[in-house]
Parts: structure tokens; sequence; C-alpha cells
């Protein structure tokens, strides 16, 4: 059985850039290894912008949905702030007349002036 030699990933790590490439010149295996190395750092290369792309995507879907969400929210309370009939539910159960509120009213309810 022929040795394959184990040398490429310790000067690709260790050796200065002269070293490791006369090694190259002179060894099949270990240019083999670099030409796959290569070829997945192009691939990688390659598909490095669509992860990008995927990421700032998915980043906008994120405050797109967190603005809805205030803007829902900011909806949802003014609505409830500015309609006393519904605060008035929320808090006694029903709506408040102005008798309840302690104004004098006639017998149809609304308000007497003198
Ligand atoms: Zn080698």
């Amino acid at each position: 059985m022929e040795n394959k030699c184990t040398k490429y990933e310790a000067l690709f790590t260790f050796a200065d850039e002269k070293t490791f490439n006369e090694h190259l010149k002179c060894c099949k295996d270990c240019q083999l290894e670099h030409e796959k190395m290569n070829a997945v750092s192009e691939l990688i290369k390659e598909a490095r912008p669509y992860f990008l792309k995927r990421k700032k995507t998915i980043a906008k879907a994120k405050i797109a949905c967190a603005v809805f969400a205030m803007c829902l929210s900011a909806a949802t309370l003014g609505v409830i702030n500015l309609n006393t009939d519904i605060s008035d539910t929320i808090k006694y159960g029903t709506t408040l007349t102005a008798e309840d509120l302690g104004f004098p009213v006639d017998a149809y309810g609304f308000v007497m002036v003198e």
C-alpha cells in the first residue's frame, strides 16, 4: 500500500508560503488536496452573497413585524383611550351615563342646564 502524504494540513496551517508552495510543486497528494481546497473556497465565495441576502431579508421581516405590532398596539390603545364607552365597559362592565358621572339629568338622560 502506497503511503499518502499527510503534510498538507500542517504546512498549510504553520509553514510560510514559500515552504508550502515548494512542497506543492513536488508532492502530487498535496497538489490534489490544494485543488480540492480551492474548489471549496470558490464555492463558499459563490454562495456568500445568497446567505448575506437571506440574512438581510430575515432582519427586514423582523423589523416589519415589530413595527406592525407597535402600530397595532398604538391603534388599539388609542381607540380605547379616545372612546370612553369602550374604556367604561372594560373598567365598570357597562357604559356610564351622565347620571352615573354625577351630572343633573332630566327624564331622558340629557344633562340639565339651568
Ligand atoms: Zn505533500
